[in-house]
């Protein structure tokens, strides 16, 4: 066994790995079958982003799966068709491994037509993505595998493509999409032969099923660096293929929901809200009922979780842009604050305000920035002066439920009763003092004697 400790960087000789995933490899040297760690986690303990957790380390051996089976009490086929199986180490700890291999040809853009086994852990590497992750360390030997040059493109910040660019992004569609997340999450740029790669394969990553996309889209968001993957996703056609409705707003417009995705909290749906925000409204007013329920086919389409596509949408609905004209002013009476926060509902509002203030402050030029930012802080100081008395902004919270209506108009359970309560939490937003049982029964009458037999529940004044 060659053993060349002093090429090793500290980061990978000083790190400590699981005893599970120690154990895994010294088994696998045993039967003799030399093994290595390979992908993300040396990548990552290289940049000194530690990833030390068994389930971010993955394995690669020569040893065939049966063969890896052979060698351990519990394992798990988890993708033997791919050569990976996942081991059970001391203690129950998961431990992915994969037998080296490479691939026939791609018919799909997506997968493999077929897949060789290896014996060499070089070649491996060579089917890799980017040289930054055709890395393989060897912790019991002491030896770091790296026939592309990705400790140099570690340093230089680079992400290049193993092999012809060109051709690796025809056999992959998802690479591209894998280079903007990459590019994403450690702030590294495209070699300029990968980038310009990327525009010839954009017909191979349109194969790409949804869920893989949104899965990258999702980790780009969620990254250290997210504007810098989306401009690298405007820059290369890729959002064409990713986010059409987004590619065919104008330049400013995608710039600056760039910047506000920056800006967001780092939560999913706050950061789709962000990229979306910019969409048309289609003439919908503030609300934006039929604007957000567009914006939720859309992430649905995309198939972001149920619960994700519905609050990014209703938050890019209720926002819209504080660029775009015309918005509706901030509300400012007692009684238009509480409507818009119960438009919004209580537990929206935190998250909607999040987002007002990324969207204020990525806004240009700076005097315009600062206006949105005083109107938002003055908007913020009216709801906490409003909040403090904690106003009923929801029929749940009215003094009279459905019953006590049915029973002060001798009514039976219907239409008639949930237009009451409404009337009622309408009269309560203008006036919260009347959120008492005496005072809305007796508003309660007067709107049931006032009200014309069969004409549709009218706004008040
Ligand atoms: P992370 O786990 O943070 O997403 P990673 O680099 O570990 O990053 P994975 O998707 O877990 O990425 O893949 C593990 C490794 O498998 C990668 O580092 C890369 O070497 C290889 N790989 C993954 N997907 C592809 C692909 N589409 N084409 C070529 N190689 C790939
Ligand atoms: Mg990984």
């Amino acid at each position: 066994m060659t053993r060349r400790p002093s090429r090793v960087p500290a980061a990978l000789r000083r790190a400590r790995f699981a005893p599970a995933v120690l154990e895994v490899l010294r088994r696998l040297d045993a039967a003799g079958h030399r093994s290595w760690l390979v992908g993300g986690a040396v990548r990552d303990l290289l940049l000194r982003r530690r990833r030390l957790d068994p389930a971010d380390l993955d394995v690669a051996t020569p040893a065939r799966p049966e063969q890896v089976s052979a060698l351990f009490e519990k394992v798990i086929p988890t993708g033997v068709e791919h050569g990976t199986v996942t081991v059970l180490g001391p203690g129950g700890v998961p431990v992915e491994v994969t037998t080296f291999r490479g691939e026939g040809a791609y018919l799909d853009g997506r997968r493999p037509s077929s897949v060789v086994f290896l014996s060499e852990v070089d070649e491996d590497l060579s089917r890799r993505d980017f040289t930054v992750n055709a890395l393989a360390y060897d912790p019991l030997g002491g030896e770091l595998r790296d026939p592309f040059g990705g400790q140099d493109d570690l340093r230089r910040r680079r992400l290049r493509a193993v092999g012809d660019p060109a051709a690796r992004f025809a056999e992959d569609g998802l690479r591209p999409l894998r280079a903007a997340r990459f590019a994403a999450q450690l702030g590294f740029a495209l070699d300029p032969a990968t980038r310009r790669a990327i525009r010839p394969a954009l017909a191979v990553t349109a194969k790409v099923s949804a869920e893989r996309v949104m899965a990258e889209l999702s980790k780009l968001l969620l990254a250290a660096h997210p504007a810098a993957g989306l401009a690298l996703l405007d820059a290369t056609g890729l959002l064409e293929v990713v986010l059409p409705e987004l590619a065919v707003r104008p330049p400013a417009a995608r710039r600056h929901a760039y910047e506000v995705v920056r800006r967001a909290p780092r939560e999913l749906p706050l950061r789709l809200a962000a990229l979306l925000h910019v969409l048309p409204r289609g003439g919908d007013p503030a609300g934006g009922a039929e604007a957000a329920a567009r914006a939720r086919q859309l992430l649905v389409r995309m198939r972001f979780p149920g619960a994700v596509a519905e609050l990014a949408a209703a938050l890019a609905a209720a926002q819209g842009c504080v660029l775009a004209a015309p918005r509706p002013a901030a509300p400012r009476s007692p009684a238009e604050v509480r409507r818009f926060v119960a438009g919004v509902g209580r537990e929206r509002l935190a998250p909607l305000l999040a987002l007002w203030e990324a969207d204020a402050s990525a806004a240009r030029p700076p005097a315009r920035s600062r206006r949105e930012l005083a109107t938002l802080r003055a908007l913020r100081a009216r709801i906490a002066r409003v909040e403090r008395t904690r106003p009923p902004l929801t029929s749940a919270e009215l003094a009279l439920d459905g019953r006590a209506v049915m029973e002060a108009l001798g009514l039976a359970p219907g239409r008639e009763v949930g237009e009451a309560l409404r009337h009622l939490l309408e009269r309560a937003l203008e006036d919260p003092g009347l959120n008492t049982a005496e005072a809305l029964t007796s508003e309660l009458r007067t709107w049931w004697a006032r009200r014309p037999g069969r004409a549709a529940p009218g706004a008040p004044g």
